[in-house]
């Protein structure tokens, strides 16, 4: 039957990417239906209920400034949060929560059924409604027919997933969920480049039959960092410790005694899996001279006695699973309350997309989340929330947006997986961002929710605050640039204990926080009152203190614009570019960059080859 309501936007999955997705997408104004398999399974964490960590907490709050779910509804569900590399400099410092994972789920089902516009269905999505070269539609399971403007497909793991523990191996999306099969074998009709990845997860293991005591305890931070500008403390349930333990070698004979029946090691599978969350068989593969290796023992939630032991995902036999385990020490007597399994699923070449995340290939249909090539639930919900936006943008026939890699964390990685695909798991780190001191968590929402606001995704709740905490910078900025400190006066005497050399003329207190002997909290009331706001602090602190380096990366930019405007247009024949390489001209036919900046991303682009590039669009132009 075909349904007799029409929407603007279908979003498949309600994973972390359908989530933002479909909520974006409401948010700017268009009738969404969000179609997925389980409503009970909306927003799971398919592996660690962690979110957050370096280079992901920033695509986090980026969601967050955008107003996206994920940072309210880590808030709602963490129960240790800490701030990763507080020592070092604010451009790599980072968030990370261990989360309730139920918690998480019932936070993130709340925001789903309170959002406008947004309905949600529950059936398998087998078939897409083409027309020509557009999407019109899905097909579920039983033959509904839902018609749309554009479509997002954000299927996870799920297809084409085939799960393996030793040589078992059985269909399957993630453990307990049926895989998504039909669909695959529609898209893999489609024009698209389909390949296999693989990811994988460790046992679970109950918490009453762990020592603990062994165990080196590791608490939240406190201060306890909250994840959105919009959180409070008040917001988080109990705050509870996570644990360390090792491996040893007793360890990793065990697990090499499996290796012949390692699914991986023996080409069973043939997806390649994530290099930054190795299975514990290709850690002591490839890192054999290490002795042990590290296990946080990270608690599921504070309702259930399941463990996450984070570090030795594997998809060895169970018996092998259950001896490794138990000669851990603390896990003696450990009881498996879950296998640890590995899935392959089918992805796609991500340089078939726009920046849009829109399908080169078929109009309206856009991808988001692991089918991309990225592993994560941050880089799925970060790509969720621009699909989302840009379907609804397009069914409202306005103009879409992605933001550059100069403003957001989301530009890299959208831009990383556009111009050079992937041919592993892609995960976000800071090192990916070129401009990581104007790319910080702690300012997400000054590089973004503004155009957030401009595009309909930032509701007035946050507008209104975001506005106050905008302006009160600046006053406090302003206020710190005409507040003078003379020597000799009372206000230096204060100063003088905390000072390398006293003052030796007159100085405002924006030019005394640039010394590194002093903190915002050093000049603050030293002469009126500073503000109480830690967010507004922490900007007025970072602002002063990197000034230079941030001026020095505010021109880098300007200059690389320079060369973005410069357009390669659509159609562009490489051929005619005299001394392009044959392998050049192969990649830039493949990957069709905009822009002149796009193409200096290829791997194996010289700056020479982009000089021929330029010199020639001079010519013809
Ligand atoms: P998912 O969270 O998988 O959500 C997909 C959603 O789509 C599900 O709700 C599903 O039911 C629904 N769906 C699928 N097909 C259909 C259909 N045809 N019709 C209707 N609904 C459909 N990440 C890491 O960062 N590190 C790791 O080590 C790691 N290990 C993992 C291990 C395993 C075993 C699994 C399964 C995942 C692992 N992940 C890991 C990945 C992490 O879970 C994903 O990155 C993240 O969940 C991706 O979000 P997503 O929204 O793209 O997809």
């Amino acid at each position: 039957m075909d349904f007799p309501t029409h929407f603007d936007v279908i979003v498949i999955g309600g994973g972390h990417a359908g989530t933002e997705a479909a909520l974006a997408s409401a948010r700017t104004g268009a009738k969404t239906l969000l179609l997925t398999h389980n409503i009970e399974t909306l927003g799971q964490m398919s592996c660690n209920p962690a979110i957050g960590g370096i280079g992901k907490s920033h695509l986090v709050k980026e969601i967050d400034a955008l107003d996206g779910a994920m940072a309210r509804a880590t808030d709602k569900g963490g129960i240790q949060f800490r701030t990763l590399n507080s020592r070092k400099g604010p451009a790599v410092r980072a968030t990370r929560a261990q989360a309730d994972r139920i918690l998480y789920k019932a936070a993130v089902r709340e925001i789903l059924e309170s959002q406008p516009n947004l309905d949600i269905f529950q059936q398998s999505a087998d078939d897409l409604i083409i027309e020509g070269e557009s999407v019109r539609g899905v097909v579920t399971q039983t033959g509904i027919r839902f018609k749309a403007k554009s479509v997002v497909l954000t299927a996870g793991t799920f297809l084409g997933g085939v799960i393996h523990i030793g040589l078992e191996h059985h269909s399957g999306g993630r453990a307990g969920d049926p895989p998504s099969i039909a669909l695959a074998n529609r898209l893999r009709e489609l024009p698209f480049r389909v390949d296999r990845l693989k990811t994988g997860t460790p046992p679970r293991i109950d918490a009453r039959s762990v020592d603990f005591s062994v165990m080196q305890e590791q608490p939240g931070d406190t201060p306890t960092p909250v994840m959105s500008y919009m959180g409070k403390l008040s917001d988080h349930p109990n705050q509870i410790s996570c644990y360390i333990t090792y491996t040893n070698e007793r360890t990793h004979d065990i697990l090499r005694s499996g290796l012949d029946r390692s699914p991986m090691y023996t080409g069973v599978i043939e997806g390649v899996g994530p290099r930054y969350c190795p299975s514990i068989e290709d850690k002591i593969m490839r890192f054999a001279d290490k002795n042990q290796h590290q296990v946080f023992v990270e608690p599921e939630g504070l309702t259930t006695n399941e463990l996450y032991p984070n570090g030795i995902s594997t998809s060895l036999p169970f018996d092998i699973q259950l001896a490794a385990v138990q000669s851990i020490k603390g896990f003696e007597n450990a009881h498996i309350v879950r296998p640890g399994y590995a899935i392959e699923y089918d992805f796609f070449n991500p340089q078939d997309l726009k920046h849009t995340l829109e399908t080169k290939y078929m109009d309206g249909l856009y991808f988001a989340g692991q089918i991309n090539g990225t592993t994560g639930y941050e880089e799925a919900g970060a790509q969720g929330l621009l699909a989302g936006a840009n379907a609804a943008l397009r069914a409202l026939d306005k103009d879409q947006w992605y933001p550059r890699r100069d403003e957001a964390y989301i530009g890299v990685l959208v831009d990383d997986l556009i111009t050079l695909g992937t041919s592993e798991p892609y995960r976000m780190f800071t090192s990916r961002a070129e401009y990581r001191l104007i790319l910080r968590e702690d300012n997400a929402d000054l590089r973004l929710t503004e155009k957030g606001r401009e595009l309909g995704l930032v509701g007035d709740e946050r507008w209104q605050a975001f506005c106050e905490k905008r302006e009160s910078i600046e006053r406090e900025q302003q206020r710190l640039k005409e507040t003078w400190i003379q020597p000799g006066s009372a206000e230096a005497a204060e100063l003088a204990p905390k000072l390398k050399s006293p003052l030796s003329r007159e100085y405002n207190l924006s030019d005394l926080l640039k010394r590194p002997e002093l903190s915002y909290s050093d000049i603050a009331n030293l002469k009126g009152e500073g503000v109480e706001s830690s967010q507004v602090s922490e900007q007025v602190e970072i602002h002063n203190k990197y000034a230079g380096y941030i001026d020095r990366q505010k021109d880098e930019i300007e200059q690389m614009r320079r060369q973005e405007n410069t357009g390669l247009p659509e159609g562009f024949d490489y051929d005619q570019v005299g001394g392009l390489s044959n392998e050049l001209k192969a990649k830039l036919k493949d990957v069709r960059p905009e822009t002149l900046s796009q193409a200096s991303r290829i791997q194996g682009m010289t700056p020479a080859a982009i000089s021929l590039l330029l010199v020639y669009l001079k010519k013809h132009q």
